[in-house]
């Protein structure tokens, strides 16, 4: 069905209206995003042949600053997705409060079949179609699931060349030469786990009787698992596109994260001093990962992952999402009903957001910050946020997803109610 996931996602409004004190108009503009563009991409392959690709860019709302959101490169890139990542964007950045709206884009395609080379130019083909629609005032873009900091600085380049400007505001989760920040690289995983840390907090845990599973070991999943490895959580499960490992005793993150950016595969690995061996792990798919009894389940690969035919064999009592919209909105009423808990996508995977934010202001004004400063602004921001979100959930007796959401709206329209509503105007009539 046409636009059934925008549909979806945005239908989470309607439920957190009846708890914010927001106007219904505010709400109802958050249904349409404020721009949609396709392009093509006739990109010349390596062998001489041309293949045309599918390139989108939406701005979902940017009442409150330029839009801002990722670029996917994946064989199911749709308008449908591109339009509801733009919107989770939009209240993603209302979550933590930074001065931007929604965005994304993305290229239908499969990264996996294409050279290099070919990767390069389709990435400034794609900034050559959608030049005139973004901007360091704009839409700015950022890594997001097949993209890296190498094709933001392609991004980036190819952006200043049209312009004949050098503008690194444009683009963010750069390569530090090029202009990037700090702390850029793990932002995304180190927000979720700065989450994790607040709710060990408040739920007593003890990190070594906490038993980790991870959908996804790209950017998001792999820096989550070093840094809860680090602090003696036990990551007994992990997985990519091709499968997943299990282990009881639980893994050595760090080895599985250079074997795996070496080979591209998952394998478990037994270290003892310097000396390190592959060893035998059990081999789960995607779907037992998701199943598994454990104390915390981390999805950090794609959406629409746990769905009404799955949620009812979820078994982990915390999910934390670091993909976005993990879990589908007829799931998680199952999952309600099982009294498991969700740390929503929009709260957990904001550090991603939050340090571009800070590139940006970091390229703008040409002062570059350490790394320790990036950390502890992040870590400031994102521990008060989470605070009050929490602090939303307890006192209206609500799940995290809706505390996060009314928050999100409530910074919204106070943009949107400055420039009058339907009772300011109908007065002067
Ligand atoms: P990535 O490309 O670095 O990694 C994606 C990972 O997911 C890879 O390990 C891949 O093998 C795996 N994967 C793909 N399909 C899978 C499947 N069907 N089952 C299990 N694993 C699968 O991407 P990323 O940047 O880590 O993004 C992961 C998620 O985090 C996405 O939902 C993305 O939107 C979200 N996110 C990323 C950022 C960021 O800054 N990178 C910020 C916010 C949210």
């Amino acid at each position: 069905m046409e636009n059934q996931m925008f549909k979806e996602a945005s239908s989470r409004l309607d439920k957190a209206f009846d708890f914010a004190d927001i106007n219904q108009e505010a709400i109802e503009r958050l249904k349409y995003p404020k721009a949609e563009l396709t392009v093509s991409l006739p990109i010349r392959k390596d062998d001489g042949s041309l293949e045309i690709f599918t390139g989108y860019r939406v701005h979902h709302n940017d009442a409150r600053g330029p839009t801002k959101g990722g670029v996917r490169f994946h064989p199911n890139v749709s308008m449908d997705e591109i339009k509801t990542l733009s919107f989770w964007m939009t209240i993603k950045c209302a979550v933590v409060g930074i001065p931007f709206g929604g965005a994304k884009g993305g290229v239908t395609l499969d990264p996996k079949n294409l050279s290099r080379l070919e990767i390069e130019r389709l990435s400034r083909c794609y900034i050559d179609r959608i030049a005139n629609f973004i901007g360091p005032d704009v839409d700015i873009l950022a890594p997001d699931v097949y993209t890296n900091p190498m094709i933001m600085g392609w991004m980036m380049d190819e952006y200043s060349k049209i312009t004949r400007q050098y503008s690194p505001a444009v683009v963010t989760g750069k390569p530090i030469p090029l202009g990037g920040s700090m702390g850029r690289e793990d932002a995304t995983g180190r927000g979720g786990y700065y989450c994790i840390q607040e709710l060990a907090k408040k739920k007593n845990w003890q990190p070594k009787e906490m038993r980790v599973a991870i959908q996804g070991f790209g950017n998001a999943g792999q820096h989550i698992a070093q840094l809860l490895y680090e602090d003696g959580y036990k990551i007994v499960a992990i997985s990519d596109s091709q499968g997943g490992i299990y282990s009881s005793e639980g893994f050595d993150v760090p080895t599985i994260i250079q074997v795996k950016n070496t080979t591209r595969q998952i394998q478990a690995v037994y270290c003892k001093n310097t000396v390190c061996e592959f060893v035998e792990a059990t081999k789960i798919t995607n779907q037992e990962l998701l199943e598994l009894d454990i104390e915390l389940l981390i999805p950090a690969a794609l959406e629409n992952q746990i769905t009404k035919e799955n949620a009812a064999q979820i078994k982990a009592p915390w999910i934390v999402e670091i993909a976005n919209g993990p879990i589908t909105v007829e799931a998680e009423a199952i999952l309600a009903e099982k009294n498991i808990s969700v740390v929503p996508d929009v709260l957990a995977n904001a550090g991603g957001v939050l340090v571009s934010y800070f590139e940006w202001v970091q390229n703008k004004t040409g002062l570059y910050w350490t790394v320790e400063q990036v950390q502890l602004r992040m870590h400031e921001i994102m521990t008060r946020e989470f605070l009050n979100v929490y602090q939303l959930m307890e006192s209206q007796n609500i799940d995290m997803r809706n505390a996060a959401y009314i928050q999100a709206l409530n910074r919204y329209a106070q943009a949107v109610i400055v420039q009058g509503t339907e009772n300011y105007f109908s007065e002067l009539g």
